[in-house]
């Protein structure tokens, strides 16, 4: 018998448990269990109100419940029955050898696997560590490496109270809060020596010495370790620095990044964990390389520039940001007091430490870029779509001025999702029956997804029909309970169980709210939208989702917008809000929705994911070409869309106004004179036949392409792969010296 100190806090879960529901303590504490068809009734059986206080957190519902109730269910033979099929299923898979990757990349080693470092995951819903695409990203990448059994390890930051929530005003103003997270209730563990004491690192931030302990959390075969400095023997100022995500100013910026990027290195050195390849998503975490140079130096006693082309071997980079301004870069005041005990330690000078992060050498008011210090350090770096690395090439051009923009070493690798986590369970079982029990395996394979023709319209469209409705129904309580927080009349509240029509064209429209992505495109001409979705005989209703940063002010006015528009009398039941945008609210949504739109303002979506989770659960994109909608939109010889629409065409200006009117105009054509039309054509039984052979289009040309097991076999091929390089030159030759 363990003693109580060094049992795992599944293993101590366990021990509460009624023998047949032991191992449920294993599942909850292995996001596995979120992307199984079980994931719906398994814990939620438990206690269906708990489940939604303690935001679908597994092991907060397990921890709670009374024994009289996990008895209860004992008794029932089916739920036994489930439970024991998943853990079954669950062993087997944590056990499976023979995997892709064991396979395709033996060379990829369980002993040297792959970091990949990120300042966000977005693995669930109930690990709040994430504000939105980046985050979902990296939480996909790490199923589908896990799926796939990619050697991988992922490495972030643990934040006390995460991204802020958002709440609406009477007036439609966005308040922002946050909320504690309780790690103690969630499904991570303490990283400990055999003392039983916490294993932590030491970083010097602001001149005072900061402790980091480490937590790790399980994806399916991946682990994923999250730092955080809230311990007590920290300064209490410094007990914030992973308090919360994108939230401080400059200087909680830098300091987290160096928690990461620094910490993130020494965190894996103390776990035995030596990789063969950092993976840095997005700049956050580009400190990491000086911290593997300065530990290759103290190994080797070798010079800064005598082993930096080996700290550029293990270091690959994305970039995920099209725009200038969305680089971090830190004053030279900043990375004085955050660096100057630093740069000793590489023996580098003031200057030439700086050097490193900056676009133009000699140029003393050149601030420290993150991208830069990146693209200068890592073997490859990437763009996220087709058209961001045209776009990332053209940026970045200035750090290579000897070679033309298309010779830029930037390549690209599309972004995906994560297939199982974002199809609906009830499309899963479809695509079981009709493509194989192991469709989910073979993902890359357009013959198996062409055998979705095979599923008969009746069917598809049922089972997208109960979505919808679920849809709805989530949409009707998530409004209510808004109207009732923010106390409004009795019968605005009773309304809301009027809100939305299953039967109705349904538009689903959720992201970030930043100027960039346009959000209010569709009010520009209000008229013509209220004739449009307050058509009596073809009506279309719409539902909103998505934050606007705090500091984002037009983003906020945006949000108050179409809240105004919400309360317009003859669209009163056809236009809805759901407040605080998250994963869960994210899969309702693609998942019910007749269309995706989204319409930013080009090429600023560097990829975006949301309208690719919309194709697994065989909703249609309508959207600007942008990002990944570049590379999966088809259209006919006559510029007719097959498996969705393009929104206007790029008028190569920079009047925002002139293109405004362009992409508003044509989503308004389209939507009169295309979707609503060829959705509203049904048959007597009300199946729209011809909508439902756009629906197959749409899941059987994109599912192929944009999905993480798809991406993560091109970063395995492409990028981790030992011998894959950009032939980026050395940059001792431009340094100061
Ligand atoms: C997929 C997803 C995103 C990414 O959205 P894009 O606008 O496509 O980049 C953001 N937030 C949540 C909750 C998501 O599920």
């Amino acid at each position: 018998m363990t003693t109580d100190r060094s049992m795992t806090p599944a293993e101590k879960l366990a021990q509460k448990l009624p023998l047949p529901l032991k191992r449920l303590a294993d599942l909850a504490y292995n996001y596995w269990w979120s992307w199984t068809t079980d994931r719906v009734s398994l814990f939620q059986r438990i206690s269906a109100d708990e489940w939604e206080r303690c935001n679908h957190n597994p092991v907060g519902i397990l921890q709670t419940a009374s024994s009289e109730r996990l008895t209860e269910l004992t008794e029932d033979p089916f739920y036994i029955k489930q439970v024991k099929a998943l853990v079954e299923q669950f062993d087997r898979y944590m056990s499976e050898r023979n995997t892709w990757a064991s396979r395709v990349a033996p060379q990829i080693s369980r002993e040297h696997p792959v970091a990949y470092l990120c300042a966000e995951f977005g693995i669930h819903e109930s690990l709040p560590i994430y504000s939105g695409g980046l985050g979902i990203l990296a939480g996909d990448h790490l199923k589908s490496a896990s799926d796939l059994g990619v050697p991988l390890v992922g490495v972030g930051l643990l934040y006390r109270q995460g991204y802020f929530h958002q709440r609406l005003s009477d007036g439609g103003w966005q308040e922002d809060y946050y909320l504690d997270n309780r790690f103690e209730e969630m499904p991570l563990e303490l990283m400990t020596n055999d003392q039983g004491q916490p294993i932590t690192v030491e970083l010097e931030i602001r001149q005072r010495s900061v402790k980091v302990q480490i937590w790790r959390t399980q994806v399916g075969r991946v682990s994923l370790y999250l730092l955080d400095t809230d311990r007590q023997d920290n300064d209490p100022i410094d007990r914030w620095l992973t308090g919360h995500l994108y939230g401080g100013n400059q200087e909680t910026r830098i300091a987290q990044e160096v928690v990461l990027g620094i910490g993130g290195v020494k965190a894996l050195e103390a776990l035995n964990i030596e990789p063969a390849v950092y993976h840095l998503n997005e700049g956050h975490a580009a400190f990491c390389t000086l911290e593997i140079a300065r530990l290759t130096m103290e190994k080797t006693g070798k010079s800064f520039y005598d082993i930096e082309a080996s700290v550029r071997d293990r270091c690959v980079f994305t970039t995920h940001t099209p725009v200038p301004a969305g680089h971090d870069v830190f004053s030279s005041d900043l990375m004085d007091s955050y660096f100057a005990h630093y740069w000793p330690t590489l023996k580098l000078s003031r200057e030439q430490f700086l050097a490193l992060g900056a676009r133009r050498l000699g140029d003393p008011w050149e601030p420290f870029g993150m991208t830069v210090l990146a693209l200068r350090l890592c073997r490859t770096a990437n763009g996220v779509s087709e058209l961001h690395g045209v776009v990332s090439r053209k940026m970045w051009n200035i750090l290579y001025p000897d070679r033309p923009e298309n010779k830029v070493p930037i390549g690209y690798i599309t972004n995906g999702v994560h297939a199982p986590t974002w199809t609906a369970p009830l499309l899963c079982d479809l695509y079981a029956q009709y493509m194989g029990e192991d469709w989910a395996e073979h993902l890359l394979d357009p013959q198996m997804w062409a055998k979705v023709d095979a599923i008969p319209d009746e069917e598809l469209w049922e089972r997208h029909k109960i979505l919808k409705a679920r849809l709805v129904a989530y949409t009707r309580s998530k409004v209510k309970a808004a109207r009732q927080n923010r106390h409004e009349d009795h019968h605005r509240i009773q309304a809301a169980d009027e809100l939305l029509d299953a039967n109705v064209l349904t538009i689903g429209f959720a992201r970030r709210f930043s100027p960039y992505k346009r959000g209010h495109l569709l009010l520009r001409d209000a008229e013509r939208a209220l004739r449009i979705f307050g058509n009596a005989n073809r009506p279309v209703q719409i539902v909103f989702a998505g934050k606007a940063h705090p500091r984002d002010e037009e983003g906020k006015r945006i949000i108050q917008r179409l809240m105004e528009w919400c309360k317009h009398p003859s669209i009163l039941t056809r236009v809805a809000f759901i407040e605080d945008y998250n994963i869960y609210t994210g899969q309702k949504l693609v998942q019910g929705v007749d269309v995706w739109l989204n319409n930013p303002r080009r090429p600023l979506e560097a990829s975006g994911t949301s309208g690719e989770k919309v194709c697994f659960n065989g909703g249609i994109n309508c959207s600007v070409l942008d990002g990944w909608w570049c590379e999966g939109y088809k259209a006919d010889a006559n510029g007719k869309g097959l498996n969705g629409w393009a929104i206007g065409e790029d008028a190569n200006t920079s009047d925002q106004e002139l293109q405004d009117r362009i992409d508003s105009e044509s989503l308004y054509r389209l939507l009169e004179e295309e979707i609503v039309p060829l959705y509203y054509d049904q048959d007597a039984n009300g199946i729209p036949h011809g909508w439902v052979r756009m629906m197959k289009e749409s899941i059987k040309t994109n599912a192929p392409l944009f999905n993480t097991d798809r991406m993560i076999a091109d970063y395995v091929t492409q990028v981790y792969a030992p011998g894959c390089a950009a032939d980026v030159k050395p940059i001792l030759a431009s340094l100061p010296v």
